[in-house]
Order: C-alpha cells, then sequence, then structure tokens
C-alpha cells in the first residue's frame, strides 16, 4: 500500500489523500513523495480530470519530513554526500514545481489545472511546504491544528521550497517569525498571516475544495511570482524599504545566536540572495543552503538530540517492563514554589490533586499560583473561565493528610531537610495505599537515604522537576538502591501524562543537572577571582551558546543558595572538597548582602524595579583584572569543559547509562550549548583526541579538575566517538 491513494468522481475532481498506514500523523518518506508526483502526473496527463485535491485521511494533514530520508539521500550519495543532497533537494523541489506549473503553458500562464491543498488539522514542516505549492490552502477550522515551518528548531530550515515561497508570499520581514522562529499558528491566525487562504467549518472542508477547483480560472492558478510585474512585499535587499529590513534581519539573528547557530545563518542567506534572483535560481540557492547546513555537524547532532532522542525519551525508550502506570490521584506535599508547580502542572494534565501543606493558608497559596497563571492566560486571550473552573477543581488544597487517601502517586516537595522529609514520608505511609509510589523532589539528598524512612524503599524514587515547573520541560528520574521497576515505570508514565521530558540516572550527589551545571558557575567564578574581566567571562559563555553566562547565572538561582550548597557540600566531601577558591567570592558577595536578583543586586546592577542593568562596577575593585587577559577560546573551554567532563564522569560512573538522556537533559534542563546537540554530542564533533588535547593542557594551567577521564582517554586512544561506542543500544557498558 502507498502513503497517498488516487480517486476521480463523476465530475472529474481527482482526490489524492495522504494517509501513511500504521502511522498516526502522516510523514514524507521518499516512496511517499514519488506516489504523490506519480499521482499528481497522472491527474495532469488525464482528460477527464478538471483538478486536483490533495488532502489526508488522517485527523491531520502531516507532521513533516521522515528526518532518515535526508540521511539517506547524504548515504547512498559516497563519497560526495553534499552532491547526493543537493541532488535529492532539487528533485523535490522538480515535484513541487510541477504542482505550482500544474501543467500551464510557462509563457501564457494558460491552460494548468487547479491544485488545492485541503487541510484537516495540523500542517507543518514538508506538510506545509507541499501545500504551500499548490495554488490555494483550505483549512478546517480546527483550533487544535498547528500550521508552520518550526524546522529551524532542530538545527536546519525549510529546504523543499518552504523558505522562498514563504518570503516570496509575506516578504522578509513577514516571514521571519515563522522561518527564523519556527513560529506556529492555528489556522484562523495563519490565515490573518497570509500563510493559508481559506477557513472552512471541519465538515465543508472537501465540499469547499471541490467547489474551489471546479470555478478556478486560469489566473487563481498563476502564483504571484510566476506573474508579470512581481514585487516581493516589502522590498527586495537593494530597495530602500528591503535594505532596512535585511540590514536588521542581520543583526537580529546575529543578535540572538551569536553566530553559533549554522541554520539560522544559512536562512538568511538563503533567503537575501534568493531575493535577488528569478524564482527557480532562488530554489536552488535554498537547495545549496540547505545541504550546506545538512553537511554542518551541528544540524546532526541537534536533530538527534532535540528531535529523535527526544522523542524517544518522552515515548518510554527506557521504561521498564511493567503495566500502565498513568497517575489517577497525585498527592503533593509542600505547597511552596515547587509543589504549587508541580500540583498546576498535573492539574493542568487532568490529573486529580491533593496539595497538603502545613498551614491552610499555605496550602491556600499554593493552589492560587494555578490560579494565577491560569487568570493570566485567561487575560491574554489564552483560555477560558470554564478551563480554569476545571482546573482547579482538580486541586484540594488542605492541611489533612486523610485527603491522601486513595492517591496512587505522591511527590513531596517540602523543605530540603532530611528530618522533616522522613517525617512526611512516614505521615504519607501511614494513610496511602501499600502500592503508592513515593516520590521526592529533592534537590540534594541521596534518595537511597531518604528511603529509609520508608516502608516501601523499593516504591521510593526521585522526581526532580525544575524551576519555574511550568516552563521547564525536564525532569529528572532518580533511582536510589532499592528504587523498584515499578517505581520508575510510574514516575516515566506520570511525566508522560503532564507531557515533560524525562531523564533516568542513579543516585549520586546533584544526581545529573545538578552535578555539571555547578562546575559551570564554579567556573565563571573562578575565572572572576583570577582578574579575567567579568564581562569577557560572561560573553564567552554566550558566544558559545549557553544562554546564560555563569555570573548571570548565579545571580538568577541566588548566591545564598550557592553558600548553602557549599556548606553543606563542604560537610559531606571533608577535605576532598575542591572549591574554596570559589567559596571565598560566594560568602564574599552574601556579606555584602549581593544575593542575586532576589536582593535586586549580584554580580550585575538592577534598577529599582528589578531590571538588570550590567554588570556591578564593584567587582573591579574587589577582583582586579589582570594585565593579561586569556582569549575567548581558552576561557569557552575552561566554561564548556567544566560541565562536560562531569557529565562524562557521570556515565563512566554508572550515574547516567545512556547518552542520549545525558545530551537531551544538558540541553533541557540547563540549556547546554543546543547548536551542539548536548556535552556527548559536543565531544563528538570536537574527536575525543582533540577534547584530551584541551584537556591536558588545561590540566597542566589549572589544575586536576580538567583531568581527562580514563573513558576520555581510551576512547582517545581507541579513535572512538560517544555515539558510536554507546550509541546504537544507547545505553552504556
Ligand atoms: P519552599 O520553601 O518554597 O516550599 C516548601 C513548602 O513546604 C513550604 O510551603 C512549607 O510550608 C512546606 N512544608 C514544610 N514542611 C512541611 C511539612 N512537614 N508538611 C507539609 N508541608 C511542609 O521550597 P521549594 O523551593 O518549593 O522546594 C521544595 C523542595 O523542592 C526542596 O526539597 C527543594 O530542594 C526542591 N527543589 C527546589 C528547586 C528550586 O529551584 N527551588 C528545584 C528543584 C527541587
Amino acid at each position: 500500500m502507498t502513503d497517498f491513494t488516487y480517486a476521480v468522481d463523476a465530475d472529474g475532481v481527482a482526490t489524492i489523500t495522504w494517509d501513511v498506514a500504521g502511522k498516526s500523523m502522516n510523514v514524507m518518506s521518499l516512496a511517499g513523495f514519488q506516489a504523490l508526483s506519480d499521482q499528481v502526473d497522472a491527474g495532469l496527463a488525464d482528460p477527464a480530470v478538471k483538478g486536483i485535491i490533495i488532502t489526508s485521511g488522517k485527523a491531520d494533514f502531516a507532521g513533516g519530513m521522515d528526518l532518515n530520508v535526508l540521511a539517506k539521500m547524504k548515504n547512498d550519495a559516497g563519497d560526495n554526500p553534499a552532491q547526493g543532497l543537493f541532488d535529492g533537494v532539487m528533485q523535490m523541489h522538480k515535484v513541487l514545481r510541477k504542482i505550482e506549473r500544474a501543467g500551464m503553458d510557462p509563457k501564457t500562464l494558460k491552460g494548468g489545472k487547479p491544485i488545492v491543498a485541503a487541510l484537516p488539522g495540523t500542517a507543518v514542516g514538508i506538510g506545509l511546504e507541499v501545500p504551500l505549492s499548490c495554488h490555494r490552502i483550505i483549512a478546517a477550522d480546527n483550533p487544535k491544528a498547528k500550521i508552520g515551518l518550526p524546522e529551524i528548531l532542530v538545527g536546519i530550515f525549510p529546504g523543499a521550497g518552504g523558505t522562498t515561497r514563504l518570503v516570496r508570499k509575506l516578504g522578509a520581514m513577514g516571514a521571519s517569525p515563522f522561518l527564523l522562529e519556527g513560529k506556529l499558528s492555528d489556522p484562523k491566525k495563519a490565515l490573518s498571516a497570509g500563510i493559508i487562504d481559506e477557513v472552512v467549518a471541519p465538515d465543508q472542508l472537501l465540499i469547499r475544495a471541490k467547489e474551489w477547483v471546479l470555478g478556478a480560472k486560469d489566473a487563481d492558478l498563476v502564483k504571484p511570482w510566476d506573474a508579470k510585474g512581481y514585487k516581493m512585499p516589502g522590498g527586495t535587499p537593494y530597495t530602500p524599504q528591503g535594505f532596512m529590513t535585511f540590514l536588521g534581519a542581520s543583526a537580529m539573528v546575529h543578535g540572538k545566536t551569536y553566530g553559533v547557530y549554522p541554520a539560522a545563518k544559512a536562512l538568511l542567506s538563503a533567503v537575501y540572495e534568493g531575493a535577488q534572483v528569478p524564482f527557480d535560481t532562488a530554489l536552488k540557492i535554498e537547495a545549496r543552503w540547505f545541504t550546506n547546513v545538512m553537511l554542518n555537524p551541528s544540524s546532526g547532532a541537534m536533530i538527534r538530540s532535540l528531535f529523535l532522542n527526544k522523542e524517544a525519551l518522552e515515548k518510554g525508550a527506557n521504561r521498564p517492563d511493567a503495566p500502565d502506570q498513568r497517575v489517577k490521584k497525585l498527592g503533593v506535599i509542600g505547597a511552596g514554589m515547587m509543589g504549587a508547580g508541580i500540583a498546576y502542572v498535573s492539574a493542568l494534565a487532568g490529573i486529580e490533586v491533593v496539595l497538603i501543606d502545613a498551614t491552610q493558608e499555605a496550602a491556600d497559596k499554593g493552589k492560587g499560583y494555578a490560579d494565577g497563571i491560569l487568570s493570566k492566560g485567561i487575560q491574554r486571550g489564552k483560555g477560558t473561565e470554564a478551563k480554569r473552573a476545571e482546573v482547579l477543581g482538580r486541586i484540594t488544597a488542605t492541611t489533612d493528610y486523610t485527603a491522601l487517601k486513595g492517591v496512587d502517586l505522591i511527590v513531596e516537595a517540602v523543605f530540603e531537610d532530611m528530618a522533616v522529609k522522613a517525617e512526611v514520608t512516614k505521615k504519607v505511609e501511614a494513610v496511602v495505599g501499600p502500592d503508592c509510589i513515593y516520590a521526592t523532589n529533592t534537590s540534594t539528598l541521596p534518595i537511597s537515604d531518604l528511603a529509609k524512612a520508608s516502608a516501601h524503599p523499593e516504591q521510593f524514587i526521585g522526581i526532580h522537576f525544575f524551576s519555574p515547573v511550568d516552563k521547564m520541560a525536564l525532569v529528572e528520574i532518580i533511582k536510589g538502591k532499592a528504587t523498584g521497576n515499578r517505581a520508575v515505570a510510574k514516575a516515566l508514565d506520570y511525566v508522560r501524562q503532564i507531557r515533560k521530558t524525562p531523564i533516568v540516572v542513579n543516585d549520586a550527589r546533584f544526581f545529573y543537572a545538578n552535578r555539571c551545571i555547578i562546575p559551570y558557575i564554579n567556573e565563571g567564578m573562578r575565572l572572576l577571582g583570577e582578574g579575567v574581566a567579568p564581562a569577557l567571562v560572561e560573553n564567552a559563555a554566550k558566544l558559545v551558546g549557553m544562554p546564560l553566562g555563569p555570573l548571570q547565572l548565579v545571580d538568577e538561582t541566588s548566591l545564598d543558595l550557592g553558600a548553602k550548597i557549599a556548606r553543606a557540600t563542604k560537610a559531606a566531601m571533608g577535605n576532598a572538597y575542591p572549591d574554596s577558591a570559589v567559596d571565598d567570592i560566594v560568602f564574599w558577595m552574601v556579606g555584602q548582602g549581593r544575593l542575586g536578583r532576589k536582593s535586586n543586586s549580584g554580580f550585575y546592577a538592577y534598577d529599582a524595579a528589578g531590571k538588570r542593568e550590567g554588570l556591578w562596577s564593584g567587582l573591579a575593585d574587589r577582583f582586579p583584572q589582570a594585565d593579561t587577559q586569556p582569549d575567548v577560546t581558552e576561557v569557552q573551554h575552561r566554561l564548556l569543559m567544566a560541565q562536560v567532563l562531569e557529565a562524562v564522569r557521570a556515565l563512566e560512573a554508572g550515574v547516567l547509562t545512556d547518552i542520549r538522556e545525558g545530551d537531551v537533559g544538558a540541553i533541557l534542563g540547563w540549556g547546554f550549548a543546543p547548536w551542539s546537540g548536548g556535552p556527548f554530542s559536543w565531544l563528538d564533533i570536537l574527536g575525543a583526541g582533540r577534547a584530551v588535547e584541551i584537556c591536558d593542557d588545561l590540566t597542566a594551567r589549572f589544575g586536576d579538575r580538567f583531568a581527562a577521564p580514563p573513558l576520555l582517554r581510551e576512547m582517545a586512544a581507541k579513535g572512538q566517538s560517544f555515539y558510536g561506542r554507546f550509541g546504537t543500544q544507547a545505553k552504556a557498558a
């Protein structure tokens, strides 16, 4: 069975229906593309056919390209992958251009057959690029549908004509949120943006499509860019108005990406160069830039981590074999910052929540957090009163532990204190049923130790959320020594219900994410202490793709939290504690009352309204700048190596068992340079040999914290990569 089927009705309207067998969403494969091409040929060649409708047999139109297709084009081309890809992409352009021209005479622009795209639901990526080549796009009024070109978010850009067509349709300025930010719209918004042409009631979709086909005139089939006298909306680069747009866009993209995302730059080049030449040449330029991006290792790494592996983890790649553990009723203990967020995201996902705190006032305040977000949403036109009432109706805020009867999962988020947590565990277990899984949201306390307070340590687990809970996509699931499979399955099923991305790690100090981010912060402060200009530290970090410089990150998370963690770590590690140089800085800052954003003063200065103004001038007095400053690359190596070496050590120690989780967790958890695909992908791009060289150099000059872990050294000696060695099964040895 092919992915597309073809039928002609009595009125001479051919319908090509996209319906990939065995999948809930259509994705484009090479065979699918060929079938579409053949069926369009059949419709154009058959004198009985007056026009063609391209639609879907599913609730949605299409979710995009099967990314393996691009990999195959590259691989099949042997020694010359660039040529293979370019030829493959040009072949796609040919088919889509055939749809667009629809058999018309290229001179008179007459005699073509109307081709309409009828979209019942979501149409993204190639799922929108095919419609953009049609003569009209009609969408069903389905508010859940998403329409757009999100390729940039996984490190590529629309390469099947989407870039060239959208820019010619909307102008560079109009197209920029959709191309540069990957913005998705519902059908009505897509209509008002000018991406699609018409929105109709779902039951009218095919009726209206047919009506349009039968009524279309020659002029309706001519795309503006194929018509005489076409001018790009907003102007081409060398018109006064266009000049301003392109100049601004270039600066804006660089300001946002710091030049580390090859796709954004290539996209802009394709748009800029394409705008100055005829349409078919523009497609060729788009294909060349697309090939360029596809051959950049960053794109491959981003697709792998942010698309393929993220999805695999969300679908339960590391879920143990256990029956369905979806949560029906959840108990959240502690209605503070974290508990309130956890209650909100859970209730939003349809789960009944009992939210407990020590006082009714605190419990109500926690529930009020959900109310606040939902009410703000209504003000912004993003929710309804009914929805707010429904979600809030699922949260019971109380101090009464007996309300926990019947819950099947507990998430504890009380103070970070072993004794308080142990007492809560006992109180909860006295009420809940014997099968209830108990999770703690601790950020620093060992799960195996906390589990000692439980009568069922095999049902005890860590579910570590990141703040703010409703914004952060990652959830770290931590197995204690005694944690059993059902608890892991429960945690994974719960994370899936609340639509976040899980990683599963073993119990160790700071688990995975905090273990890697703390050395980053510390390295930033060490550099400051050594007399490196703080602006150099911060900018070097951003220039290598970190979302925040280390000093800004300390300000955001607060210096007193840093001091608290430092004291606790020192107590736990004794003489092995390595960070006194950093502590001097942290304690001094806390002594000055500069606690970060929360005190409106930290490494940065803030105005009265809390707006960050710039690095605090007092830093220069306390940390005089050295006469000789390091170069940017050296600072970047220190800041990145501090994180990735910790990731490698976590893998060596069995804290991480899957490098995919290490990469996805790093990007979603603390924003590790997304262009790199994550710490392991970055080391693979660098090569283990080069990584060891950098480590040896940094160790000689700055100390043993940069010593290459034995695993990395061994891989360098054997010429191995992380994905080569651990990738196929994606399980650590
Ligand atoms: P918080 O101080 O905002 O909230 C803790 C809440 O627990 C308070 O409302 C308090 O009244 C309540 N509480 C204390 N003892 C209680 C008891 N015996 N019974 C019922 N309620 C009790 O703290 P938070 O920032 O929400 O952190 C909670 C937990 O989450 C901690 O373990 C923390 O380490 C962890 N965590 C925090 C973050 C973060 O960024 N803040 C991130 C991940 C994990």
